[in-house]
């Protein structure tokens, strides 16, 4: 059993309805169990021009394989319409897999953790609600010194 965190986050479509269909998704998923799940937050887009967005973090026990719950992640973001038309365009829902374990995954497909985990506010803040103090990520830096070097910043919590 390996404890998996999902970064979630979307700005189409009701975004904030597309996180709770992506939760009840995630709590059927086979072979995990939901742990945890953040408040949800709204954050600026990275590119200019795109509507804000809404994040969350999920928490999940897993047993299955990290290729086989990319695919059923990459599944649960096409049920609810995600199209890839440019890089980083706007999204029905987009689900990152940040942390596997504390094991890193260098895979052609999926690289864990996530590549700009690190920093990015609106993966960081809530991924913060769902662990220990001292948190540590598998190269061995605090989740701790990881939110002093990235500010609060174009980000809002919203009240539960
Ligand atoms: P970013 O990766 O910068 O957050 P994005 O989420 O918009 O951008 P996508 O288009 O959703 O990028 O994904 C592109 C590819 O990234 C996926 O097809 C997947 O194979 C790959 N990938 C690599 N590592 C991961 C990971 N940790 N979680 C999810 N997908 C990953
Ligand atoms: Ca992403
Ligand atoms: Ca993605």
């Amino acid at each position: 059993m390996e404890r998996i965190y999902i970064g979630m986050g979307s700005n189409l479509a009701a975004p904030a309805q597309q996180l709770r269909s992506a939760i009840d998704a995630l709590a059927h998923l086979p072979g995990t169990a939901l742990a945890g799940v953040s408040a949800f937050y709204q954050s600026d887009s990275l590119l200019p021009g795109q509507p804000r967005y809404t994040n969350a973090v999920a928490a999940l026990d897993g047993t299955l394989a990290p290729l086989a719950l990319l695919d059923a992640l990459q599944t649960i973001e096409n049920d609810q319409g995600r199209e890839r038309v440019e890089r980083w365009g706007p999204r029905t829902l987009d689900l990152d897999i940040l942390l596997f374990g504390d094991r890193p995954i260098d895979e052609p497909r999926l690289k864990v953790p996530h590549y700009q985990m690190h920093l990015r506010a609106f993966v960081l803040y809530p991924l913060a609600e769902l662990v220990p103090a001292d948190f540590q990520l598998p190269d061995g830096q605090t989740l701790s010194e990881l939110l002093a070097a990235c500010p609060f910043v174009g980000l809002e919590r919203l009240p539960l």
